[in-house]
């Protein structure tokens, strides 16, 4: 993981200090002495993390922190507060100035490693996001470009072995999530992968259960593989810790729990599984649109064309039999000019549903453009693309169309191609071709038929 943190302290002792052990780990390190060095350098450079000091002369951290998140160009910048260990308050001060998360003087080499990671996960996700609503905008497509959506309340499974801290870290927790409580560490494990949470809290406190273990499973399952753990431990037991970072484990906490730092750790790790599950959702869609016919809601030529390469070439190299067809609904500008251009989508979103119903799953169906239709159908020999060309032609004249648009309903016809891949390095081009001249042939021949290209 690489990326640029800018390390704002006034002691240039400490700076070095902590310059030194993230350039260990190849971060790209910014330094800045005061609160204007390090607005300044958030202004011209991209930086990915600030690891921000809150004793400085001039203009302290808070002030510094209020003033990145102020200014959109720097807001998403996730903000780390050195606090001292002996000022719990700076906490609550930091967190009401907008800082992401903290860490305590003297810092301790695991916590700044696991929480630097932590947000600049979390940082590169966003970005992505919001990269992707800026595409998303240029192309018009508003509903991807819903980034910057106020919190969402989490939910929450606290697993925790005892009454009273499971008293003690709901309430802390109440304001921003829904919280479940599990005492038995099987029990949660089943409850995490029925219901979806956005994250799990493990207390380490079990009489017999060592708590590494719930936490592997949790990163072995399906369903719960990509939900985040914070875990809650003793502190000075690092060996442990670093083992629960092995395992998966996001991020930790030790005792006693500070509830403005459960608070905080427990903000970043679910802003970052909604921004996760955001993103995951809208690559899905951008794939959808771009290879979805709109009317229909089948693949569309895009799609087709590309796939339909791949298909041929596992055929070709499985020395499996490929065929095709391409269909052709009869006399279709009649619906148009007849009964209007919307009457004339309702057939088409009918005959696609036809399509639907008659091919098998493995089959390919597209839109291959205005009223023509193509199936690609794998593992399928000229005899059985026959059988199947008929059975589609037979839907779709068997039963009229209805057509709301015009209160009324439709007899249609349509005329069929088909075509099977040749072994001899025959092309998705060429094939596409012989489909389209027996479909020809069809029409030619008096319509509502099928026809095969010679072999
Ligand atoms: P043939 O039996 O020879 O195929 O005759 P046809 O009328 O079906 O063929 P032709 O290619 O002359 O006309 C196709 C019509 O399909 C013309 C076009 O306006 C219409 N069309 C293409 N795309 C759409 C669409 O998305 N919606 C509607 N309603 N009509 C469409
Ligand atoms: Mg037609
Ligand atoms: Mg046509």
């Amino acid at each position: 993981m690489t990326a640029r943190i800018l390390v704002v302290d006034d002691v240039p002792a400490n700076v070095k200090l902590l310059e030194a052990r993230l350039v260990a780990e190849y971060f790209d390190v910014l330094t800045a002495g005061d609160g204007h060095a390090a607005l300044a350098t958030c202004e011209k450079t991209p930086v990915d993390l600030v690891l921000l000091d809150i004793m400085m002369p001039g203009m302290d951290g808070f002030e510094v922190c209020e003033r990145l998140k102020a200014n959109s160009r720097t807001a998403h910048i996730p903000v780390v507060m050195i606090t001292a260990l002996d000022q719990p308050s700076d906490r609550v001060r930091g967190l009401k100035a907008g800082a992401d998360d903290f860490l305590t003087k003297p810092v301790n080499d695991l916590q700044l490693m696991s929480r630097v990671k932590s947000l600049v996960r979390l940082k590169n996700v966003s970005d992505e996001l919001r990269l992707r609503a800026q595409t998303a905008q240029t192309i018009g497509l508003q509903e991807l470009a819903r980034v910057d959506r106020p919190d969402e309340p989490g939910s929450v499974l606290l697993v925790d072995g005892r009454a009273s801290s499971q008293e003690r870290l709901t309430r802390a927790l109440k304001p921003i999530a829904d919280v479940a409580v599990i005492s038995e560490p099987q029990a949660a494990l089943f409850e995490a992968a029925e219901s979806s949470f956005d994250l799990i809290i493990v207390n380490a406190n079990f009489d017999d259960y060592d708590p590494l273990r719930l936490c592997s499973q949790l990163r072995s399952l399906e369903r719960t593989r990509f939900i985040p753990i914070l875990l809650v431990t003793e502190q000075g037991n690092d060996e442990r810790i670093v083992r629960a970072l092995e395992l998966g484990v996001t991020d930790y906490i030790t005792r006693p729990v500070d509830p403005n730092e459960l608070v905080a750790r427990s903000l970043t790790q679910i802003r970052r599984k909604h921004c996760n599950d955001r993103l995951r959702a809208s690559v899905q869609q951008t794939i959808e649109l771009a290879v979805t016919d709109d009317l229909t809601g089948l693949h569309n030529r895009r799609y087709l064309e590309n796939h339909l390469k791949l298909l041929i070439d596992r055929a070709t190299t499985r020395g499996r039999p490929l065929s095709i067809c391409i269909t052709d609904i009869d006399r279709f500008k009649r619906v148009n000019d007849t009964y209007g251009h919307d009457a004339g989508d309702d057939v088409l979103r009918e005959f696609a549903n036809r399509v639907r119903a008659t091919v098998r799953g493995a089959d390919l169906a597209c839109r291959f453009g205005g009223e023509e239709f193509v199936v690609v159908m794998p593992d399928t020999t000229p005899e059985m693309a026959a059988i199947v060309a008929e059975r589609l032609r037979l839907a779709v004249e068997s039963r009229g169309f209805d057509i709301p648009q015009a209160a009324t309903v439709l007899n249609v016809t349509a005329s069929l191609g088909i075509a099977t891949l040749r072994p001899d390095g025959d092309t998705a081009e060429a094939l596409l071709k012989r489909a389209d001249m027996a479909l020809y042939q069809a029409k030619n021949g008096g319509r509502n038929r099928v026809v095969a290209a010679a072999a």
